[in-house]
């Protein structure tokens, strides 16, 4: 189940209290399943329980019957497809009065605009994985339906952005923060915590990542300067004999030789008397120095 039908499953789950949003509802579902345009009388979906909304909705705010058909998605393969069709135009036309005249009316309560959005979503809006990506659209297919949906997230502070994609007229949401909040007033409070709980992990994962990748540059610094150094006393030792270096750079010389890795800090730790990491750091450059000098 992707996660998308998630979480149309859990706003189909949702029956509105009031009768201002079940009409508002009504309304979302059948203007973007198309049922309420000239010449369409059938939606058809992959989601059962968009289909069982759809079809319990027409009848419960219309008062009419639409049929909700299963039938396969090919002739061999598996799956259903749930179709729900107007059976005739005196139905059809009952279905259309219930709104007829009060339209604008019917967006006017907040609580009535997230019931709307909410059957929208459900008919004609997908939602991106958040693990993939941040992006909830709605196919509103005219531009007159695009902008009743652009105005009713604008109403209620959702920013959308639109686009023609081959005539369907796309209204979509990038802003992670609008998604959780459209998700959010829909009624889907799970899958909008997904997309938080995503977010989050996400979050970890970039900092710990750049923090791995901070930590292996210090390392490479520490080793790139400590093979530097070792290549230096190596020198000294090697052109001049032990005594090239004087008696209080011994201990450092000896320190560094065997611990290519430890850093400025852990070098002066472990010193028998324990000196300051600018004094280590000024002890290992004047044995850099040294070997300099011929
Ligand atoms: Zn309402």
């Amino acid at each position: 189940m992707t996660y998308s039908s998630m979480a149309k499953s859990e706003l189909c789950r949702i029956r509105p209290e009031n009768d201002c949003c079940r009409l508002a509802e009504a309304y979302g579902l059948l203007l973007y399943a198309k049922l309420l345009s000239e010449g369409h009388d059938t939606y058809t979906t992959d989601h059962q329980e968009v289909a069982r909304l759809l079809g319990e909705t027409a009848a419960a705010v219309c008062g009419i019957y639409a049929d909700v058909l299963t039938v396969p998605k090919s002739t061999k393969g598996s799956g259903y497809r749930y179709v729900v069709k107007i059976p005739n135009a005196e139905q059809k036309k009952l279905m259309c009065a219930a709104f007829a005249g009060h339209t604008g009316g019917i967006l006017e309560k907040e609580c009535c605009v997230n019931a709307f959005l909410r059957g929208a979503f459900a008919v004609c809006g997908t939602v991106t994985d958040p693990m993939k990506d941040y992006h909830l659209e709605f196919l509103a297919g005219s531009p007159r339906r695009r902008d009743i949906l652009a105005g009713a997230m604008k109403r209620v502070g959702i920013r959308a952005h639109e686009l023609n994609r081959n005539e369907r007229w796309v209204v979509y949401v990038k802003d992670v923060d609008d998604i959780m909040a459209l998700m959010t007033r829909m009624g889907a409070p799970y899958a909008a915590g997904h997309v938080a709980q995503t977010r989050a992990v996400k979050g970890w994962r970039n900092s710990a990542n750049r923090r791995v990748n901070c930590d292996q540059a210090n390392i490479d610094r520490t080793v790139s300067a400590a093979e530097q150094q070792i290549a230096a006393i190596r020198r000294l030792m090697g052109e001049r004999g032990p005594d090239a270096i004087p008696p209080e750079l011994r201990e450092i010389a000896a320190l560094r030789l065997e611990n290519p890795e430890m850093s400025l800090r852990e070098l002066s730790e472990s010193l028998t008397e324990p000196i300051s990491r600018s004094g280590v750091n000024h002890r290992l450059k004047k044995l850099m120095e040294l070997a300099e000098q011929k």
